[in-house]
């Protein structure tokens, strides 16, 4: 009838009324650095948002595409290793989302690989804040793509492992004996500065010294750099390249030699090239 109809009308007012009013946070995977990395859906978010909260890991390319005249406000590291707290950015994800803002935390990479993200969202879950997760193409996918290495391939590695060399309590170990294994592909985040004890392990461990290594630096930005070696060489080449840098380590290492293409090859300049203005993005209202 037409009495309820009216009724559920309301209802549903009332309750778009409400959901206006509680904010919201959208963690979103910035990815490695290119721009053109991002997904739709996190172009999206942070064309919509109120506020972002970004990390150092975030590339200017990204922020760009932020909307004009949301906040934006800086959570990473600042000048030497000064860091936001943790605690201060849970904070400051609750206060915002409290007043009604719809927040957008952008973490480089993906935010649930060793991003905090889930540290984050269980806070927002105590505080009874919605929110939703964007996943972001993480470094050691995106880096590894630029610089031409598989990560698996049917003749050199079944499985690969993506492990940090940066850990909350440095007595924490790891399992060195299956890290070691050949026909697998380590990808160490966090890494450049433990990377002479990883070598040294990994080589204890059984993993031959001449197991090729790749450091990237910088993967998927113009200054993307990728250094070639030998296991027994891993430290001396982390010291070479700036931050952020990964380390690749397994036989598919050496296919970078055949397949490396951003920035290396002629042919790279034809990959498409992403800007904002090749990309016609609707109004969500
Ligand atoms: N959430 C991020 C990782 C954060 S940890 C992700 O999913 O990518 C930070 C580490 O990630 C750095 O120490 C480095 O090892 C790696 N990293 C992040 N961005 C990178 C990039 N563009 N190139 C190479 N390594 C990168």
């Amino acid at each position: 009838t037409n009495q309820q109809l009216a009724q559920a009308e309301q209802e549903l007012a009332q309750q778009l009324e409400q959901d206006d009013q509680g904010g919201f946070v959208s963690l979103v995977g910035a990815g490695p650095g290119d721009a053109g990395l991002l997904t739709l859906k996190g172009l999206q978010e942070i064309q919509q948002a109120d506020v972002v909260l970004y990390d150092a890991l975030v590339s200017k390319d990204v922020l760009e595409l932020v909307r004009r005249d949301a906040d934006l406000v800086f959570v990473g590291k600042r000048g030497k290793g000064e860091q936001t707290s943790q605690q201060k950015i849970n904070q400051l994800l609750v206060q915002y989302a409290q007043q009604g803002k719809r927040v957008v935390r952008l973490k480089g990479g993906d935010p649930f690989v060793f991003g905090r993200g889930g540290e984050e969202l269980e806070t927002l879950k105590a505080e009874n804040i919605p929110f939703a997760v964007v996943p972001g193409i993480t470094a050691g996918i995106g880096a590894t793509a630029y610089a031409g290495i598989p990560l698996t391939h049917r003749d050199y590695a079944q499985s690969a492992i993506f492990v940090t060399g940066h850990r909350k309590d440095q007595a924490e170990q790891l399992e060195w004996q299956s890290l070691a294994r050949s026909q697998q592909t380590l990808v160490i985040y966090m890494g450049t500065i433990k990377a002479k004890d990883i070598a040294d392990k990994l080589i204890q461990f059984g993993r031959a010294a001449t197991t090729p290594v790749a450091i990237i630096s910088q993967g998927t930005q113009l200054s993307q750099q990728t250094l070639i070696g030998e296991l027994q060489q891993l430290a001396e080449l982390s010291e070479q390249v700036p931050t952020p840098a990964l380390i690749v380590i397994g036989e598919v290492v050496q296919l970078h030699h055949q397949l490396a293409w951003f920035g290396e090859q002629k042919q790279a300049q034809k990959a498409p090239h992403f800007t904002i203005d090749n990309l016609r993005i609707s109004q969500v209202a």
